[in-house]
Order: structure tokens, then sequence, then C-alpha cells
């Protein structure tokens, strides 16, 4: 059982509580990106049941009426064990998701892992594209919700310009966060303003070169806002993607105008990413220690 505590940030132990959330999101016009709680497994039965888990996902999401996709971890399916497993486990879920009609996305994950992850992307995306797109659906804002890949780029990492530019040819969907670990300064920006500076980048040159398929990863208001002024400015569809128990708010205003997809983990790992959460902002903690103590 997940303590109350918790709650705000993951979604329950099991797929079942996973999908209840999301449909009180839907009822709000919010969808969703469900994840499975799980990284860097050295364990092929570990990797296997995750791997096998989210075909279980995708086909009850099928199976329901809700506005749902996923997203997976390159090292929770295998890319710790070598690039094989985790491409093959990765063409499994893509696969059967694609013949679901449901979006795989991948989380983008340390910069050693950077290259496979991409490399396997592009591949899958030149296969199973960004979602289907007939002419009927085209012009709606729901193009991308039926099957197809996109993958997450990090504004901290030096590289990301360039991997843009790659992406910006590739027929998926590609989401812009600012970045979640600790990198080298070799090779990241490691000064939030000069990682502000990357993201503003990243974002006017997607908007300006990409057709569509951009996500903007950040509950940064000033980022949101820029996208929406490159979105006016370009015309360029974009849709707004933030996490569970964050800006909570801010996702059902902002859906009344834009898309916006919440990000929902759930799992029996759900110890780690709710610290990491927790620890992030002074008053996060302090709702973490208020509940803990009863107050
Ligand atoms: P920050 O720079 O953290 O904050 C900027 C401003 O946003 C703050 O000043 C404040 O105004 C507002 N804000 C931020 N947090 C809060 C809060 N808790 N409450 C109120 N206001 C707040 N990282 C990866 O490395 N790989 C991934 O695959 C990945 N996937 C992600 C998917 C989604 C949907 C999201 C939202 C993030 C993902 N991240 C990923 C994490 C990302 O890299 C950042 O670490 C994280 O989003 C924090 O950066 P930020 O842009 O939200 O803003």
């Amino acid at each position: 059982m997940i303590p109350p505590v918790a709650n705000r940030f993951v979604a329950g132990e099991g797929p079942a509580g996973a999908l209840e959330h999301v449909r009180q999101l839907n009822g709000r016009d919010v969808k969703a990106i469900v994840n499975l709680l799980g990284e860097h497994y050295d364990d092929r039965e570990d990797v296997d049941a995750d791997a096998r888990e989210y075909r279980e996902l995708v086909e009850d999401i099928a199976r329901s009426d809700l506005e749902a996709t996923i997203s997976v971890k390159p090292t929770q399916i295998g890319l710790d064990l070598g690039e094989s497993v985790f491409r093959e486990n990765l063409e499994e879920i893509v696969e059967t998701a694609a013949d679901r009609g449901v979006f795989v996305w991948i989380d983008m994950e340390d910069h050693t892992t950077t290259d496979a992850t991409l490399d396997a992307y592009e591949e899958l995306a030149r296969a199973y594209g960004g979602g289907e797109r007939s002419a009927e659906t085209r012009s709606s804002s729901d193009r991308w919700a039926d099957g197809g890949v996109g993958v997450c780029v990090q504004a901290n990492l030096k590289r990301t310009r360039r991997d843009v530019e790659r992406l910006a040819d590739v027929p998926g969907k590609v989401r812009f966060v600012k970045g979640a670990y600790d990198e080298p300064s070799e090779i990241a920006y490691t000064d939030g303003e000069a990682v502000n500076r990357e993201y503003e980048a990243l974002l006017e040159f997607a908007f300006e070169q990409f057709e569509d398929g951009i996500a903007v990863g950040s509950h940064d208001p000033a980022m949101i806002e820029r996208a929406i002024e490159l979105h006016e400015e370009h015309g360029t569809d974009f849709e707004i993607q933030m996490l569970m128990g964050v800006r909570n708010d801010a996702q059902f205003e902002l859906a009344e105008e834009y898309e916006v997809y919440q990000y929902v983990p759930y799992g029996a790992r759900w110890k780690s990413y709710f610290y990491r959460r927790a620890m992030e902002r002074k008053e996060n903690l302090r709702f973490a220690l208020r509940a803990v103590l009863g107050r």
C-alpha cells in the first residue's frame, strides 16, 4: 500500500490504480502518460517482467476508453544488459502498442544511454511514425494519439542541439525537458540559467523546423509561455506535459486551451521516485513532513 503522502506523486502500486487516476484526469480534459516505475535492472527476469507489464498495460488502455499513452525507461527494459535486449523489448512493446493504437514514449536517462536510446527511437519512428495521420484526423489535435513513438531530449546536454537537428527529419515526436540527471560539466550545462537559455533555444528551433510532434515537458511558467508564443508565431502544434502532483491546478487550467498530458507513475518501486519529488522543492518536503508528522 502506498501511504497517502506519496499518493500525490504516484498513482498506486498496480495498473488498476493508475488507470483509475487517468479516468479522473480525462474527466478534466487532461490526457495521461503512464509509467511503470523501474530503472537500471541487471536481472533479465526484472527486465522481462516490466516489458510484459507494459504490453499488458497497452492492452488495458486499448480495451478502455481512456486517453493514455505509456512511457518506458531504456534501462528498465534491458539497456544495462545490452543494447540488443533493450531493442528487442522496446520493439515488442512498440509493435503491440501500434497494433492497439497506443502511443509509446521513451524516457531519456543519463548521457551514457543517449546514443542507444536515440538510435532505437529513430529506427522505430521510421517504422511506426509519430502516430497514424489519416486525412480525417490530420487537422485534429488528437492525430498523434493513435500509435507511434516519441523520445525525450535534455536541454542540459550540450550535444542535444545536434541531436534535435537530426530528429527534425524523423517522423516521431520529441519531448523537450531540462534534464533530470547530474552530468559532468564537460558535456553538460550545469548552471540553471544556461540550461534555461538552451531550453528556450531548443524550443525556438523545434517550433521553426518541426512540422509537428513537439512536447514541452516542463513546469516552468516562463518556458510554457514561450512555447505558447512560438505556437502562435509559427502555427506549429504542441502539447504540454507535466508530472503528477506538480502544478496540478495549472495543468487543469492549461487543458482548457491546450493539449495537456500528465505523466502518471505507478508501481511497487515508488519509494525512490517519491523521495526525489519530495526533496526537489522545499514546499514538497514540507508537505511530505507534515503528512508524516500528521500536522
Ligand atoms: P524547473 O527548472 O525545475 O523549475 C522552473 C520553474 O517551474 C520554477 O521556478 C517554478 O516556477 C516552476 N515549478 C517547478 N516545479 C514546481 C513545483 N513542484 N511546484 C510549483 N512550481 C514548480 N528528465 C529526464 O532527464 N528524462 C526524462 O525522460 C524526463 N521526462 C520528463 C517527463 C515529463 C512529463 C516532465 C514534466 C519532466 C521530465 N523530466 C525528464 C524531468 C525534467 O528533466 C526536469 O528535471 C523537471 O521537469 C524539472 O524542470 P522544469 O522544467 O519542470 O522546471
